[in-house]
């Protein structure tokens, strides 16, 4: 008989990240995702989701969503290179083409599914990847994948690209630079125009991740491109339909050869199942929306606006957020779950980001502004977070 047991391993580091309380506390919805809604039996004001313009509930894309299952059914059958690729799956990526101004799409499963099998196409050894410090864990992923050469600049800091670029000249066959649009943390911009011209300058690829920007930034919320008015010259715009869209899937935007380059390397599009039907068709009615209702957008920026006055008049550090991501720094971990405790107690969802996912002392608890959130409820979770932030001391 083995004296190992195979699986012991698993309680162990899972206790071992209990102990350090590092563990995920799952909560769970018992309804919609919506601006109230209910999370484990309790009614409360939803400030932590991705939903921003609360498309997720949306009549039009409901309807939509419903529309084809009678039709189409629930599933696409197949992968796309063999038997699942669907008149509505073409009519999507020509949708998104049209709204992001650009040439083509290609839509995968998911954003995380773009990032892992496009970035692990676009370089190879004799190449390099040049990255922010600070994106997000998909493209560090996709860049894992590659055999290129790495090279990372601090934080937006376009001097510090300017020279890896420079050192690169000459090195590399090709350069490849990734920056994500809005950074999820933070809620601070990229400066896509400046990565635009210095790539421009030096014949990189530009690949922008704009998972948090699209249906935000930009004209009608076209994205990050769009509100630094490069549209067209990125070479590679990624962005999800699980956040402002308020569906799942992801895609990337750009040029005629990146799509049918893409579709023909990515592993992770050539080897998993499509979307169901009701799923490229809600994302068809979220592009719709998009275009013809702009008030959604406009009260995602008017929300934006109010509720981070309030909060910096309240007292609270917001950082460098100029996005519907809010944090409310806290300092130390704990400050931060008690915060969110008390917050929770008082009928707010909104949840704590401390170590490892950003530095020991920089816990915060992020809130996502949405634009289905009314004045009253802006106004009930600002008076949640003045009681609340006196009770545990950040303020
Ligand atoms: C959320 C996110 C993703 C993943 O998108 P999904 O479609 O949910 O898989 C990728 N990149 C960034 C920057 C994100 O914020």
């Amino acid at each position: 008989m083995a004296t190992r047991h195979p699986t012991a391993w698993m309680g162990e580091a899972y206790r071992d990240l209990v102990s350090k309380d590092f563990d995920w506390k799952l909560r769970t919805l018992q309804s919609a995702s919506a601006p109230r809604c209910t999370v484990d039996g309790k009614k409360v004001i939803m400030l932590c989701s991705n939903n921003y313009l609360n498309l997720s509930t949306h009549p039009k894309l409901k309807a939509a969503a419903t529309s084809v299952i009678e039709e189409f059914g629930v599933g696409s059958g197949s992968v796309r290179p063999i038997a699942g690729n669907m008149a509505i799956h073409e009519e999507l990526e020509r949708r998104v083409a049209r709204f992001k101004r650009v040439e083509a799409s290609l839509v995968y499963q998911t954003g995380f599914a773009t990032n892992q099998g496009l970035i692990a196409q676009l370089a190879d050894k004799g190449d390099i990847i040049i990255s922010d410090e600070l994106n997000h864990g998909s493209i560090i992923d996709g860049v894992r994948l590659t055999k290129a050469e790495r090279g990372v600049y601090p934080h937006n800091d376009m001097a510090g690209l300017e020279k890896l670029l420079k050192e690169s000249d000459g090195t590399y066959q090709k350069i490849l630079v990734i920056s994500d649009g809005v950074f999820s943390m933070d809620g601070d911009v990229a400066p896509v125009k400046e990565i635009v011209e210095l790539c421009e300058r030096f014949g990189a690829m530009s690949y922008i991740d704009d998972a948090h920007g699209e249906g935000v930034l930009g004209e009608g919320g076209r994205g990050a491109a769009s509100h630094f008015h490069v549209e067209g010259r990125v070479t590679v715009e990624v962005g999800t339909f699980s956040k402002a869209f308020g569906v799942v899937g992801g895609y990337c935007a750009g040029g005629k050869d990146l799509r049918s380059y893409a579709y023909n390397k990515s592993r992770s599009w050539l080897l998993s199942g499509s979307h169901p039907p009701m799923v490229a068709a809600a994302c068809i009615a979220a592009i719709d929306v998009l275009e013809t209702e702009p008030q959604h957008v406009e009260r995602l920026w008017e929300n934006t606006r109010y509720f981070k006055e309030q909060m910096q008049s309240i007292g609270f550090d917001i950082g460098r957020s100029v996005t519907p991501i809010t944090p409310a720094m806290c300092g130390e971990s704990a400050k931060a779950v008690a915060l969110s405790k008390a917050l929770f107690a008082a009928g707010v969802f909104a949840l704590p980001i401390v170590f490892p996912m950003v530095a020991r002392d920089k816990a915060r608890i992020r809130n996502i502004v949405t634009a289905g959130l009314s004045r009253a409820d802006l106004d009930e979770a600002l008076r949640a977070y003045e009681d609340a932030g006196r009770k545990v001391k950040v303020l």
